[in-house]
């Protein structure tokens, strides 16, 4: 656990959230000002950063990450209907949070990227 992250701290269950699917290495919860009709956060229990350090560090956690979003969709009912997975990346992504996080979104037709 990273002092003083968001994300550590609703995995150790001392800031609340909506949990919507758990494993051994994944923790996924509800994103607070959803985006989407339906918008989960998928974060692994381990602190990383962001994807890319993940990726060099450990690429099978990555892995478990997109399987636990495709889990997730499953469990929120929006596997068939279509959904989106997005890391976001640096400053010009407008991240906020630096504990690495799927987020998945759906339940409704997307919008196209842009600003
Ligand atoms: P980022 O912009 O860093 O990729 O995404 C961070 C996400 O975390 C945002 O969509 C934001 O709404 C969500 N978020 C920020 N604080 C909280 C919180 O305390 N609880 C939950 N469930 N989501 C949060
Ligand atoms: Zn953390």
């Amino acid at each position: 656990m990273s002092a003083d992250c968001l994300f550590c701290k609703i995995v150790a269950g001392e800031i609340p959230a909506t949990v919507v699917h758990e494993t051994e290495k994944t923790f996924a919860f509800r994103d607070i000002k959803p985006q989407a009709a339906k918008h989960v956060l998928v974060v692994p229990r381990e602190h990383h950063e962001d994807a890319i350090s993940l990726a060099a560090a450990d690429p099978q956690l990555l892995a478990d990450l997109t399987t636990a979003g495709a889990e997730v969709a499953k469990v929120e009912g929006i596997d068939e209907s279509g959904y989106r997975l997005v890391f976001n990346i640096g400053e010009d992504s407008g991240r906020t949070v630096f504990h690495v996080h799927l987020h998945v979104l759906g339940g409704e037709q997307l919008g196209l990227f842009g600003r």
